[in-house]
């Protein structure tokens, strides 16, 4: 296990934190922040369903918490798969981090790596030009399964990526349901981006929320993914996810989309029994959406309580 740190931001990006924040400052946006229209959306008949609802609150919640950031975030029921809150627009965007841990579920189910598959990281990463940086803690560089996800090393996962055949791959990512590219398996450094999220995947907020609760519902509680998700907001990468008293799982990620040269950022995760949230910062990095992640969580519980 990785020891206890607070960080600022998520990993796969290639740009520093303040840098992203003072792009998100800096830049204009146009993208106006408004709920989908249900006949737009392929959910149509749940978002029906949510608008009518009485407990339009959670949706209230959503649109509060996300508006000033710009951010798109859909809230799904943990048990039933409901529906409960959409806000902002369906974007397609790269996932970054936030595909590692479906990647990761295959391989180990599929014996590719185990729970102590370790790999050393120097905090470089060079892949296909693009220099790819961890931004976890170098205090303990051994890192197995567990610790990875948590910190969401590209090292260690860019070494499972190398494990990897095309083959792999490709059942990995339909096993997502998120759609990807079948064209660029072939080539070694492909393999890589796409196990990081950088190339190859993209995904809307809805379909990201969806494969994450398919996700949870298959993983035991005690398994490698499920851990590695729980310290990822106890103490990695999502730390900025944590709210006292809740056992919030999740994941970041920080990407780019092809010719676009500023971060979007991802949080991905869940309260157990409860809730699935998935947050999209358009302009902004993992650790932004971890933060308003954790806004909406404190401001629904009071809701969800008895
Ligand atoms: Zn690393």
């Amino acid at each position: 296990m990785i020891s206890s740190v607070h960080l600022t931001s998520s990993g796969g990006s290639a740009h520093s934190p303040s840098a992203s924040v003072h792009r998100l400052e800096s830049a204009s946006f146009s993208l106006k922040s408004r709920l989908i229209p249900a006949r737009t959306h392929p959910l149509s008949a749940s978002l029906l369903q949510t608008q009518k609802s009485p407990s339009s609150i959670s949706g209230r919640i959503l649109q509060e918490q996300l508006h000033a950031a710009k951010a798109s975030g859909v809230l799904l029921d943990w048990n039933t798969g409901k529906v409960l809150a959409v806000e902002g627009r369906p974007h397609a965007s790269t996932p970054g981090s936030a595909i590692k841990p479906f990647l990761l579920t295959y391989a180990l189910k599929h014996g590719i790596v185990d729970a102590n598959t370790r790999v050393y990281c120097r905090r470089t990463l060079h892949v296909a030009g693009r220099s790819l940086p961890c931004s976890h803690p170098n205090d303990q560089p051994l890192l197995d399964a567990e610790d990875a996800l948590a910190a969401s090393c590209n090292t260690w996962f860019a070494s499972l990526a190398q494990r990897m055949t095309a083959q792999d791959l490709q059942a990995a990512l339909q096993q997502t349901g998120l759609p990807y590219s079948t064209t660029h398996f072939d080539e070694p450094d492909d393999r890589i981006l796409t196990v990081l999220g950088l190339e190859n995947v993209s995904t809307t907020p809805i379909q990201m929320a969806i494969a994450y609760r398919a996700l949870f519902l298959h993983e035991a509680h005690t398994s490698v993914v499920w851990n590695g998700l729980r310290d990822s907001v106890a103490y990695g990468m999502a730390n900025h996810a944590r709210i006292k008293g809740a056992g919030v799982l999740g994941k970041t990620g920080t990407a780019s989309n092809p010719g676009e040269w500023w971060t979007h950022g991802w949080f991905a995760g869940g309260i157990p029994n409860r809730f699935v949230l998935v947050i999209y910062v358009p302009r902004g990095d993992g650790g932004i959406a971890a933060t308003l992640a954790s806004h909406v969580f404190q401001h629904l519980l009071p809701e969800d309580a008895p």
